[in-house]
């Protein structure tokens, strides 16, 4: 090997150690944006962080001087070399810039500072960089496609908690094998010794995780289309439960007003009175509550009946309930006991209290008109009162009223009457 030759092989072996210190950057620059992967990889970017990197700078700033004839002719076989290795790579559309700079060469050799010449080759590797991007423009377009679509993805996956876990799972594993082929390409490429191969083997990388990212997106389609159906068949069945529950609210509704409300006046039944009868009772004795229960009948029910007939009749038992509703409290529990005879209990009422809402609801119906086909048919009640004593039963509480009933029937009726009014006859 020749003194001349040995040089050059030793400066074309800086230089290129140079150039791969740069490509190395370039793959760390490629792996760093990948990691951050919302950014897109444009040569802009590769470029700007590039010019920011310490071993970039100091690759371009380390200059062989150039003393001798001899030295700037094998710097500018070096040159040469290095511009046909890049011509190799170069697309066409940059070898005019690359005859322009030979033409440089030519004419004024390489000057003192040998950095033009490196950052020439550098300006190069850059619009080769901008050539790549802007070659794969597609695959750029389908990455920023990709990601776009991985994030709207995301929002609708994040209802679906385990999916997103083995979402999150995978996309880790993703990111991890990027990395390990980020990485074995540097390894790769710094295996390399001519810059052809880095290219191929760069190129066959880059298609390469290109087709990964297709995967996973395809992937993430399939996912997102499954949790699409899910959420859909969630929805339906959530209108048909929704639907169901209505029906059976509405039902339920209908039962109650069957099973608990009197048909004819749309109060409460006597069965609904006997719950709530007990149901008052076990509280008015548990927490010592007060409560009056209050028993009306209708005075000579049947002599309308007998006169108007039972239409009017019915109508007449209407009427006495439309008359209580009006009158009595909102929290009063009033039913029709049966034919027409009606009790309400009064929750929260001691005696005085019941007499007093008994008296109002007997003045009440005494005073107001109840008239048929313009005839005015006398309609009044007589009333019988108790109140919860201590060991009460629901039929004791109901007795003492109904004797207290008889009493303002025996009256003379349109009266009210309380237990108190009965006299015990001694035997
Ligand atoms: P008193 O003043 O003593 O209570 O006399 P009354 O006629 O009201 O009492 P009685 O118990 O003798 O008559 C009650 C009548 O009520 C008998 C029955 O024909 C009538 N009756 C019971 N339930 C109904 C009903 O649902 N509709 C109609 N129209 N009449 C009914
Ligand atoms: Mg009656
Ligand atoms: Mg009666």
């Amino acid at each position: 090997m020749t003194q001349k030759a040995c040089i050059k092989e030793i400066d074309i072996a800086s230089f290129e150690e140079k150039v791969y210190v740069i490509a190395d950057e370039l793959l760390g620059i490629l792996k760093e944006l990948s990691r951050e992967n919302q950014k897109q990889i444009n040569c802009k970017l590769i470029a700007e962080k590039m010019s920011q990197r310490e071993t970039v700078k100091s690759a371009l700033a380390h200059n062989p001087a150039a003393t001798s004839d001899t030295d700037i002719v094998q710097l500018r076989e070096i040159a040469n070399t290095v511009i046909e290795k890049f011509s190799e790579m170069v697309p066409s559309h940059i070898t005019e810039n690359l005859s322009v700079f030979k033409d440089a060469l030519d004419r004024k050799g390489i000057s003192g500072n040998a950095t033009d010449w490196l950052d020439s080759p550098l300006d190069i590797l850059k619009k080769y960089i901008a050539s790549i991007s802007g070659r794969n423009k597609e695959l750029e377009e389908f990455m920023k496609q990709t990601i776009s679509h991985l994030s709207a993805i995301e929002r609708p996956l994040a209802s679906e908690l385990s999916s997103q876990k083995q979402k999150f799972t995978e996309d880790r594993k993703f990111e991890e094998d990027l990395n390990k082929y980020m990485s074995t390409m540097k390894d790769e490429c710094n295996a390399f010794t001519d810059i052809t191969a880095i290219k191929t083997a760069f190129m066959g990388k880059i298609e390469n995780i290109s087709k990964g990212f297709e995967k996973k997106r395809e992937k993430d389609i399939l996912r997102l289309k499954e949790t699409e159906k899910t959420l859909e068949d969630m929805s339906k069945r959530m209108n048909e439960v929704k639907h169901e529950a209505e029906e059976i609210r509405k039902r339920s509704q209908e039962i109650e007003i069957e099973v608990y409300r009197d048909a004819l006046t749309g109060l409460h039944n006597r069965k609904a009175y006997d719950e709530r009868m007990t149901e008052t009772l076990a509280n008015a004795e548990r927490y010592d509550l007060i409560a009056s229960l209050m028993v009306c009948d209708i005075d000579f029910f049947k002599k309308i009946n007998d006169t108007f007939g039972h239409k009017v009749g019915d109508l007449a038992l209407k009427k006495l309930a439309d008359f209580l509703r009006e009158r009595l409290r909102k929290n009063d529990f009033i039913s029709r006991y049966g034919g027409e005879e009606f009790v309400i209990i009064l929750p929260h009422t001691d005696i005085s209290g019941a007499i007093i809402a008994g008296e109002g609801i007997r003045s009440y119906i005494a005073r107001s008109v109840f008239s048929y086909k313009s005839r005015e048919i006398p309609l009044t009640i007589s009333v019988g009162i108790s109140s919860f004593k201590k060991g009460d039963t629901v039929t004791s509480v109901f007795e003492r009223a109904d004797q207290a009933l008889y009493l303002a029937k025996k009256s003379g009726r349109n009266a009210v009457k309380t237990e108190n009014d009965i006299v015990v006859e001694p035997s």
